[in-house]
């Protein structure tokens, strides 16, 4: 595939798997996948297992991530994980502002951004989701929406740290449904995606971040989606789940 940007395709792994469960099915990624280059590969397992994920893929092409973290830094915060924790098991990406976190937990823009920028100051690379509603989209307010939650979780941000930045779009009404974007649907949000980011930073910035998509992406979309000029990987849910549907999602991608 030719494109400057390489792609990159990332597990959301959510609340799901045992420590046990995590290590079947990191060993058959890393089986499956071990000879693919062409793209960047992510699990972001549970934190409960990223002790023993970390130790599964040393040596490997498959980076970790994380599903979340907190914007401060040590201290009496009950229930939160901090950049350096993260740290200590290698993690290398951290999935912000997921819908469910700004659903359920009522996630900010504001700190979304925080939460990004703390990450950046500890190296690691935020992946921040952004997505609207179906009454946000039938209302005509898709863009609208995204550029708002675009400048918002992204203010502040260097330039430098935007291109360290992965942009996760995935339309709310996309994600766990099984209906997924259509790619012409995909490639208009994320080219759109990519006009706000010229707008926020410059053109070459702009052009250099990554931007995945996220919504019912499975082996037989994969090849269409990733196949659009401004999607440059994937955030996988459900599918990201089994050894065979994540394995043939990368490999109908390259
Ligand atoms: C997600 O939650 O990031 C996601 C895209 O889920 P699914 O692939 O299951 O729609």
């Amino acid at each position: 595939m030719n494109k400057d940007r390489k792609l990159i395709i990332a597990g959301n792994w959510k609340m799901n798997k045992t420590v046990a469960e995590a290590i079947d099915l990191v060993n058959g990624l890393k089986r499956e996948l071990a000879t693919v280059k062409e793209v960047d590969l992510v699990v972001a397992p549970p934190f409960t297992a990223l002790s023993e994920v970390t130790r599964a893929i040393l040596d490997s092409n498959i980076r970790l991530g994380a599903q979340n973290m907190s914007e401060h830094n040590f201290g009496a915060y009950t229930g939160e994980i901090c950049a350096a924790m993260l740290k200590e098991f290698s993690v290398r990406y951290v999935i912000l502002g997921h819908s469910e976190r700004r659903q359920y937990q009522k996630e900010s823009n504001e700190t979304i951004a925080r939460k990004a920028l703390a990450a950046h100051a500890a190296s690691l690379k935020p992946i921040v989701c952004i997505g609207e509603s179906l009454d946000e989209r039938k209302g005509g307010q898709m863009e609208q929406v995204l550029e708002t939650q675009l400048r918002g979780s992204l203010a502040g941000f260097s330039n430098d740290q935007l291109e360290e930045t992965i942009i996760a779009y995935e339309p709310v009404w996309a994600i766990g449904t099984g209906v997924t974007a259509t790619t012409e649907q995909a490639q208009s949000a994320h080219a759109f995606i990519r006009r706000v980011l010229a707008s926020i930073a410059d053109e070459a910035t702009a052009r250099r971040v990554r931007i995945q998509y996220g919504g019912s992406v499975k082996p037989s979309n994969a090849r269409e989606l990733m196949s659009q000029p401004d999607v440059d990987g994937a955030l996988v849910g459900g599918a990201s789940l089994e050894i065979r549907s994540f394995t043939e999602i990368v490999k109908n991608s390259i």
